[in-house]
């Protein structure tokens, strides 16, 4: 997971019949690979047109239109999901395939790979597992699929599966959940606590929120070591995923000093700043732990 942003770079909404064109021609260009196979198109505006009725189109738009698109539809007691479609920089280098391929290794069933565009933006390169339940998806950054190998690149989706198939997202958002409750649950105890020193009327005093603010400030510089603790444990246990998955150290150590160079990563974080700000192990560590795996 890298964090924030990877679900707002993509717009997503449900199609309509007014995206008919855009859906066919989109649909179309990402199939052509089937089509030494299949007569014709994959689809027209003809056999599009029921879909809308019979289930639902997810569309995923970025600043260049239409990038990607998802058809599911509910069949008696079992979800259907298919026309994955992705705009063709992705399927070109065959990128969508091996993913697949990779999440029926890892016995995940995961929506697909989408190009994030953040060329215009940064020079970073990133990848994100993003959304839950039927939006699933992982992004990888169009700074990545330009410079990063293939290799790299599928150590770097098996790093994100790992996310997937170990439900990191779901227990970051009831971890997180927890924390805020007990903080509010701290900072009403130390408001109790403090109302009547403070020449409050009570608790529920308008006056006493500066005090409330003070509270939870003081409450979450505590707590937000923890969320990171706990998210670098995540880290560590994808990057140990991908290297069981993918066996290929190198291309981990490789994609590692990529990440490093281009996101301006400090080597040797000190322990308080890693404490305060890490949410990723320091890449020294993760090479570390590739060169621990390739020795065996
Ligand atoms: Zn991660």
């Amino acid at each position: 997971m890298s964090g924030a942003g990877a679900i707002s770079a993509f717009r997503e909404r449900f199609g309509g019949s007014e995206d008919t064109d855009a859906l066919v021609s989109l649909i179309n260009v990402a199939f052509r690979p089937e089509q030494v196979a299949i007569e014709g198109d994959r689809i027209n505006a003809e056999k599009l047109q029921p879909l809308f009725s019979e289930g639902r189109f997810i569309l995923l738009e970025d600043h260049q239109g239409l990038a990607g698109c998802v058809y599911a539809e509910v069949r008696g007691k079992r979800g259907y999901v298919g026309l994955l479609s992705l705009r063709p920089a992705l399927h070109g280098r065959g990128l969508g395939r091996r993913l697949m391929a990779l999440a029926d290794r890892a016995g995940a069933r995961v929506l697909g790979a989408y190009e994030w565009g953040l060329g215009d933006k940064t020079k970073k390169a990133n990848a994100a597992l993003a959304g839950i339940g039927g939006t699933r998806r992982i992004l990888v950054s169009d700074t990545m699929l330009a410079e990063y190998s293939d290799d790299e690149i599928e150590v770097v989706l098996a790093h994100e599966i790992a996310h997937h198939v170990h439900g990191d997202i779901w227990k970051g958002i009831v971890f997180e959940s927890a924390l805020l409750v007990l903080g509010f649950y701290l900072a009403s105890v130390v408001l109790r606590a403090a109302a009547a020193p403070a020449g409050l009327l009570g608790v529920d005093d308008v006056a006493g929120l500066p005090l409330l603010m003070l509270a939870a400030g003081a409450v979450s510089v505590v707590m937000v070591p923890v969320a990171h603790a706990m998210s670098r444990a995540f880290e560590r246990s994808a990057d140990r995923f991908a290297l069981n998955l993918t066996r290929n150290p190198n291309a981990f150590i490789s994609a590692m000093r990529r990440l490093a160079a281009q996101n301006l990563a400090e080597e040797h974080p000190s322990r308080v700043v890693q404490w305060l700000f890490y949410s990723h192990p320091p890449i020294r560590d993760r090479i570390a732990a590739a060169q621990a795996f390739r020795a065996g």
